[in-house]
């Protein structure tokens, strides 16, 4: 490479993890490499997080770039946008894009993200009938909430509510169909699964839970979502929100180590030392990952790997969920529950208020917590949990939160049990209407 000017660095993704790495890369040493960035979608970076409110109608679609086109530019940053890279060439060491042209390669990054999962059901393929993963599909809902009155959202995780949510605000009625008895039940345990249906419910959203689909029946378009009871959902539209898998397909292709996910060591290389992966589409330690906050982290590593730092290593932080709808406040970090009879789980439950807090401790850390109505306290939670705070001395106080617990009058701990039960909430249940 002495000839040469610099070294060549191909990222395939322009996503969220893939433009975080370019960025802690450019920070730290911005003239280690010529970058060229291959995105299938045909816009600049932008904030995939933020779909939910374009769709809702908070923000619009030029809100939520995060990189413009001139920010590529003037890092001398070669952007390719609407094109696919479909192959990998390791001993050629080039990458081969849909077009037919190859882009060479000293290093090369894969940061192409997940796919969404579709159920294997009759009517998938139907042109009504979308994911909720970028912004093409974020403008199909919104066409849809334009010229049809109805949509049926499957899958009752933080995507298919927030679906749901924007969908409802954009005019549509709207039913939410899952397979499980409580919602986004990776992240919430069943009282604030019950309290969240409770709030969605007031607003409107029909909820069919516990409830599988069996087809999305119409010739042409979809006309009804089919429950395996026998139901039929007449709709405009269908949102699939089932869940995503790692998209691995040119990792696959180009042989690396693969296994859920595209698999990487601490250093966020594959088993290819000169191919790194960072986001949704790896796969660290048996785990692979579906929000920002740990892919924040391995981009770091990552750039700092890139910019020469053979000392960065990735150690995935706790992950914490909440949900995108105004006025719906819910925090979800670590355990949900307690493992065994040594763990303590402290519970807060006051349904007339709407508020539930479940904290869990063990071996005197706090290893979980769920919220709900009052979450401003998560993020302490949660670093609480990071760094492995010993909590034994603030136990009887964790409960109401930082400012309180931080407290050292023990005449300031609450006397009175606050736990109520959610059993006696009034519930007015909104029905799916045919017409
Ligand atoms: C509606 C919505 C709401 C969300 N809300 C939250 C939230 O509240 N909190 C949270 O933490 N996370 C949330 N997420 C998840 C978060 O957006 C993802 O974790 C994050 O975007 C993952 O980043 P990534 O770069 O791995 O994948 P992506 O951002 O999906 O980027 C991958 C990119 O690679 C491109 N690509 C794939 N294959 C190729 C190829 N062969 N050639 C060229 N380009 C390719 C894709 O088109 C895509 O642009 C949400 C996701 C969605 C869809």
């Amino acid at each position: 490479m002495s000839d040469r000017r610099r070294a060549r660095l191909v990222v395939v993704g322009n996503g969220m993890a893939g433009m975080r790495t370019v960025e802690e890369l450019v920070a730290r040493a911005p003239d280690r490499f010529d970058i060229t960035v291959i995105g299938a979608e045909p816009e600049p970076n932008y904030n995939r997080i933020l779909l939910s409110s374009v769709l809702a109608g908070d923000k619009t679609r030029d809100d939520i770039i995060v990189n413009p086109w001139s920010w590529y530019g003037k890092r001398g940053i070669r952007l390719m946008t609407g094109i696919a890279a479909v192959g990998i060439d390791r001993t050629a060491r080039h990458v081969m894009l849909a077009d037919g042209s190859a882009v060479p390669y000293d290093s090369l990054l894969l940061a192409t993200g997940s796919k969404p999962l579709a159920p294997p059901i009759p009517g998938v393929g139907l042109p009504n009938v979308r994911a909720f993963r970028d912004i093409a599909d974020t403008e199909a809902m919104v066409a849809a909430a334009r010229s049809g009155r109805r949509a049926v959202v499957i899958g009752g995780g933080l995507l298919g509510l927030e679906a749901a949510w924007g969908l409802k605000r954009r005019g549509m009625s709207v039913a939410l169909v899952h397979l499980m008895p409580t919602l986004m039940e990776r992240q919430l345990d069943v009282a604030a699964g019950e309290l969240l249906r409770r709030d969605l419910d007031a607003r409107g959203i029909v909820f069919f839970t516990n409830c599988q689909t069996e087809e999305i029946a119409g010739d042409e378009r979809a006309q009804a979502v089919v429950l395996a009871d026998g139901r039929r959902l007449p709709t405009d539209f269908v949102v699939l929100a089932i869940g995503i898998r790692p998209n691995i397909d040119l990792a696959r292709i180009a042989e690396l180590d693969v296994n859920r996910g595209i698999l990487v060591g601490d250093d966020m290389r594959s088993s290819d030392p000169d191919i790194f992966a960072v986001g949704e589409c790896i796969e660290h330690n048996g785990q692979v990952f579906g929000l920002v906050a740990p892919i924040w982290d391995q981009a770091k590593v990552c750039g700092a790997q890139l910019a020469g730092d053979r000392a960065a290593v990735y150690a995935p932080p706790p992950v914490f969920t909440s949900l995108k709808i105004t006025g719906v406040d819910v925090f979800s970090a670590g355990a949900l529950a307690a493992a065994d009879d040594a763990d303590e789980e402290i519970t807060l439950h006051d349904a007339k208020l709407g508020l539930y807090k479940k904290l869990i401790v063990r071996n005197d850390r706090l290893v979980g917590a769920v919220l709900y109505g009052s979450v401003g306290d998560g993020p302490w939670y949660v670093e609480l949990m990071r760094d492995k705070v010993d909590v034994s001395a603030i136990r009887d106080r964790l409960m109401f939160g930082r400012s309180f617990a931080e407290k050292s009058e023990a005449a300031l701990v609450p006397e009175a049990d606050a736990t109520t039960t959610v059993s006696g909430a009034a519930r007015a249940v909104p029905q799916w209407q045919d017409a």
